[in-house]
């Protein structure tokens, strides 16, 4: 049994259902041949008996008629009958019922009645008996045969034969269906399941019965496969393989479901949008993996900070977000977010290195900032952008102001790409004047942006935007460009002499090729012409690499400013190791010059300058008793709306003509 195949087994099944069929049927046929025969038999006999009967009696009687009229009936009404002879004692045909057909009977061999159970009923032809008469009491015998209609007899024989073979016949048919329906209803999808069940291994080629076992257990098998990739792959598609956290997808399902369970019960909940402080600079200088070990250790330390159903999920990159359902009062949102920036900054040991780690909050709260997932998302991460700006390592709550502080951003870099695009800005000039001699020897052109919708938009509010996002590149070549095509115009004018100041952002020091790129822009004017303004702010980084920049500036024989001098970090050194030619005071010392007590720290940055050979520039001057001031300790230059406010080109030119006058 173990070795038999399936399909051997089912065709065994078969023949062994033909063969009992076949037998089954033979023998009902031979049993119905024989009944029919038997009852031929009986019909046959109990005619010839009636007719022995009838002749025993009425032959010796002389009324032919009554005799011949019996005999002719009884031929005609039985179809088994075909003739009756009456034969005399000497061979004599005496009476025949087919008086055509005698010739041809005559040579029959008859069996007598008593022969007739020992013969083949549908073979025999005829049988025969003696009718005993006397004539004087000498008996002599008249003989009577009694002739079948074998035709008659073959049909009957042919019916049950016909019977059999339509039997036979429909039989083989219907197990021929049979077989078909089983091979493709069974047999195939039996092997289609083998086929599946041994998916993995090599499917051997016979297909045994004992095989439904192995295959129960290789399918059962790949249930258990099958259920635990549904698993892996559930894992897969919510959680963050990294972390172990939820993913994305997941917390916005989360979120989205929390969102419409909150809206019902009017509960609040609590969206904390977290990114890791300067992670760019681990992943830079400690590689992918110390990153990637670090964003593990972070993970385990915010599932450790919250409640178990708080919801914390990995948002890409090293932002994370918490969702904190069920929130009662803002204390307990401020609990969970010291908690995390608590266990955040604890130092974390990596390939023996301690790291120290920490992030920046932004916190929105539904429905309050947001009904949606999207806006919740969003306004949480404004809020952490704010708290980057507020010297990371902290956290903000998302507030309207910030919200249209954002927009008027992306609104502001929308018309600076446009405004590139269109050539919207323009240069203002303002005078830088000489106190001794009042009169007006440099200028320092300002950037404004015309808006044809708009209007003139001041730098103090596009500068820091076009410097996040870079823009200050393209529109910094234009700045220097447009001074220099500025100072091109007055060469041939009395502003011939005039010293441009431009302003350079630090961001600036960013393009590789800042310095031959001013090299090539003024190289058709007198480099004594521009002067180059900088703050403290460009030497905060990579202070080695700027420094040789500003050198080469300075090379070319353009003179630099230290702009806004005062308000930075100031060192002094940077003074002495930087070209400079000019000091530029800034204006908040100026704004509190009231009294010459107002003056010493003005006085000591003019004496400094004196010391370093430096020019001095005071910013801002608004008042005369200011300039008064500035006149008393020897400061050589201003610049304010004393004079004038920062002026068109053309206003700038008749301001200029003015004062020489
Ligand atoms: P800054 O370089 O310190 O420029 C001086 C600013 O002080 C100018 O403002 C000027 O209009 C303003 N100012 C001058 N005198 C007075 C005064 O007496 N009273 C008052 N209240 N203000 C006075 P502005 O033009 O709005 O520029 C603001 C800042 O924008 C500049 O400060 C500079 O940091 C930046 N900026 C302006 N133009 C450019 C530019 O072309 N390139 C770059 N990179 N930055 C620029
Ligand atoms: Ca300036
Ligand atoms: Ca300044």
């Amino acid at each position: 049994m173990k070795k038999i195949s399936i399909r051997l087994f089912t065709i065994f099944v078969f023949i062994f259902l033909l063969l009992s069929e076949s037998v089954i049927f033979y023998t009902y046929y031979l049993d119905s041949k024989k009944t029919t025969e038997n009852l031929l038999q009986e019909n046959i006999k109990a005619n010839i008996l009636d007719l022995k009967h009838f002749l025993d009696k009425n032959l010796k009687k002389d009324n032919i008629d009554e005799l011949t009229t019996y005999l002719d009936n009884k031929v005609n009404s039985n179809p088994l009958f075909d003739d009756i002879h009456i034969i005399s004692q000497n061979k004599k045909l005496l009476y025949t019922t087919n008086r055509s057909a005698h010739q041809t009977h005559t040579n029959i061999p008859c069996k007598t009645i008593s022969q007739m159970k020992h013969s083949n009923m549908y073979t025999q032809r005829c049988y025969t008996f003696n009718i005993r008469q006397y004539n004087r009491l000498t008996p002599y015998y008249i003989k009577c045969n009694v002739y079948l209609d074998t035709k008659y007899l073959h049909k009957i024989e042919n019916k049950i034969d016909t019977f059999l073979y339509y039997s036979i016949g429909y039989f083989l048919f219907f197990f021929l269906l049979i077989w078909f329906v089983v091979k493709y209803i069974i047999i195939h999808p039996l092997e289609k399941l083998r086929q599946f069940a041994y998916y993995s291994t090599k499917v051997p080629k016979e297909f045994f019965i004992s095989e439904l076992e192995s295959i129960r257990y290789s399918l059962n098998l790949t249930f258990k496969r099958l259920k635990k990739e549904q698993q892996d792959l559930y894992t897969l598609s919510t959680k963050d393989s990294l972390s172990g956290l939820d993913n994305r997808l997941n917390l916005i399902e989360k979120t989205k479901w929390l969102i419409a369970k909150d809206k019902r019960s009017h509960e609040k909940f609590a969206l904390l949008f977290l990114d890791l402080d300067d992670f760019k600079n681990i992943n830079d200088s400690l590689g992918h993996e110390f990153g990637d070990k670090i964003l593990q250790h972070i993970s385990k330390r915010l599932l450790k900070s919250v409640r178990e159903n708080d919801i914390v999920a990995r948002f890409g990159g090293d932002e994370f977000v918490v969702v904190l359902p069920d929130i009662e009062h803002h204390n307990t949102i401020l609990e969970v977010v010291q908690r995390i920036m608590q266990e955040v900054s604890l130092p974390i040991v990596a390939n023996s290195l301690k790291y120290h780690v920490t992030c920046s909050i932004g916190i929105s709260i539904y429905p309050d900032n947001g009904n949606t997932i999207t806006e919740l998302l969003k306004n949480a991460d404004i809020a952490m952008y704010q708290s980057k700006n507020r010297n990371k390592n902290n956290f903000s709550f998302f507030t309207k102001d910030l919200d249209s502080a954002v927009q008027e951003k992306i609104k502001i870099q929308e018309l600076l790409i446009k405004a590139l695009d269109e050539n919207n800005f323009q240069l203002f000039y303002q005078p830088k004047v000489d106190i001794k001699t009042n009169k007006i020897i440099a200028c320092e052109a300002l950037i404004r942006l015309v808006d044809p919708d708009e209007g003139i938009i001041p730098p103090d509010k596009f500068i820091w935007v076009a410097e996040e996002n870079g823009i200050i590149i393209p529109i910094g070549e234009w700045i220097i460009k447009e001074a220099v095509s500025q100072i091109k115009k007055w060469q041939n004018t009395t502003l011939r002499d005039i010293k441009v100041s431009v302003n350079l952002s630090a961001i600036q020091f960013r393009d590789s090729n800042l310095l031959q790129k001013i090299d090539t822009f003024t190289q058709d004017i007198n480099r004594k012409n521009i002067d180059i303004e900088l703050t403290e702010s460009v030497l905060i980084k990579d202070f080695e690499n700027r420094l040789e920049i500003i050198k080469g500036i300075k090379k070319l024989g353009i003179s630099l400013s230290l702009d806004d001098f005062g308000t930075g970090y100031s060192s002094l050194s940077y003074l002495k190791n930087i070209p400079f030619d000019t000091l530029k005071i800034d204006k908040t010392f100026i704004d509190t010059l009231y009294t010459k007590d107002d003056l010493t720290f003005v006085n000591m940055i003019i004496g400094i300058a004196d010391n370093l050979g430096l020019n001095v520039v005071a910013e801002g001057v608004e008042t005369e008793g200011q300039l008064q001031l500035l006149k008393e300790i020897n400061c050589e230059q201003y610049q304010g709306y004393l004079c004038s406010k920062p002026v068109e080109p053309k206003e700038f030119e008749e301001l200029f003509n003015k004062i020489l006058v």
